[in-house]
């Protein structure tokens, strides 16, 4: 059996060497190192991918959630709602930008922010919903949308774990996940299933106005060369990350294909076993696209599993140990615990295991009998 990988980018690189090694080395000649025509090129490419009018590509994911934020004018002390189970990076712009952040519990079967906490959690302060579409699932849209609407709130997706996933609407539409709120955002780290060989990040939007914003604040603020309009960053995709980008992306559905697959695999592997409990696709098939596949350990055991898989040289991750809602950083007097059984659960029970493009089936069974010999 091969040595079993987290993530697996470089059995990817040899279906894409040929055109990476080229770009990279036209990119070396040419010197077009920032701002080279690979990043126009790949910018046009996810746009027509994701049936979005503006890609805004910048320099990593939390970037990306951070501009979007800045190109929406949300002021210190204006109330963000987001989830309290996702990586940090969603809550730490919004407390960088002096906004201030209100984390809400997430649902058991989906892992994605609960949409009756959030409507509890509405003030009249409150500006903006983040929606984070958690391992690869899109989170409630049609009823944040609708929540937003009413409340005239902007809708932030934090889209870093669901690139290439569709999410279906009630009324029958389906469009890609991180193209239905105000702004989208998503990273390009190595292990996302679209992912550099470095950082990288972008924001989507279908508002021309935003856009065009976004695009000044990338850039110190300039709209035209030397006049800064407003405070910006330097935030920029590189020529090298987008020319691989550009190899991956007409590869992407099929890597996400791929990863359904393994997930397809899992799940008959622990179907039999009681205490583990297998992600739910609340939607079609392709709306998930498995960045994690994280299953629930119900019955304790979760920290003997995690042991066994040391011992066995099987790599897993634990996204995500610490509820956001105690993490120093992020404490505040307004929480209570009671407001957070979910998430306070989950940290308890979830482990994720193995997944990328490149997993086999053996290895697949080798994890499976390992966690029903454990659990
Ligand atoms: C990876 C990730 C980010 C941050 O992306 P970087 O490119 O590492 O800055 C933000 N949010 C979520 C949910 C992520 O998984």
């Amino acid at each position: 059996m091969k040595k079993i990988q987290m993530v697996d980018l470089k059995g990817q690189y040899q279906h894409i060497k040929e055109q990476v090694n080229t770009s990279i080395e036209n990119i070396i000649e040419n010197t077009s190192f920032i701002n080279g025509p690979e990043v126009h090129q790949f910018q046009k490419d996810l746009e027509e991918y994701l049936g979005v009018k503006h890609v805004i590509p910048c320099g990593n994911g939390t970037d990306a959630l951070q501009i979007a934020m800045m190109g929406l004018g949300l002021k210190p002390g204006d109330e963000v709602i987001t989830a309290d189970f996702t990586f940090a990076a969603t809550v730490e712009v919004i407390a960088l930008l002096n906004l201030t952040p209100v984390l809400v519990d997430v649902d058991e079967d989906t892992f994605n922010i609960n949409v009756e906490a959030i409507k509890a959690a509405i003030t009249p302060k409150t500006k903006a919903i983040v929606p984070v579409h958690l391992y690869g699932q899109p989170a409630n849209m049609d009823e944040i949308l609708k929540i937003a609407k009413e409340h005239n709130l902007y809708v932030i997706e934090d889209n870093a774990q669901a690139i290439g996933a569709s999410y279906y609407s009630e009324n029958g539409t389906s469009k890609k996940a991180g193209t239905l709120g105000d702004v989208g955002a998503t990273s390009f780290f190595p292990s996302k299933n679209l992912g550099a060989y470095g950082d990288g990040g972008a924001i989507f939007t279908n508002n021309d106005e935003l856009a065009h914003t976004i695009r000044g604040i990338v850039n110190h603020g300039m709209y035209e060369r030397y006049h800064h309009d407003v405070v910006g960053v330097n935030s920029r995709l590189d020529s090298f990350q987008a020319a691989v980008l550009r190899a991956k992306l007409p590869f992407l559905d099929a890597y996400n294909t791929s990863r359904r697959n393994s997930a397809k695999l899992y799940v008959e592997g622990l179907k039999e076993n009681k205490n583990v409990v297998t992600p739910e696709i609340s939607g079609a098939q392709d709306s998930h696209v498995f960045h994690q596949f994280t299953i629930r350990i119900t019955n304790g055991k979760r920290d003997d599993l995690a042991k066994v898989f040391q011992e066995n040289n099987i790599p897993f991750g634990i996204y995500y140990p610490i509820p956001l809602h105690l993490q120093n950083a992020y404490r505040d007097d307004r929480y209570e615990e009671r407001n957070f059984p979910i998430t306070n659960q989950l940290v308890k029970e979830v482990i994720s295991l193995p997944m990328h493009t490149e997993l086999d089936n053996e290895q697949i069974e080798y994890i499976t009998c390992i966690i029903n010999k454990v659990v």
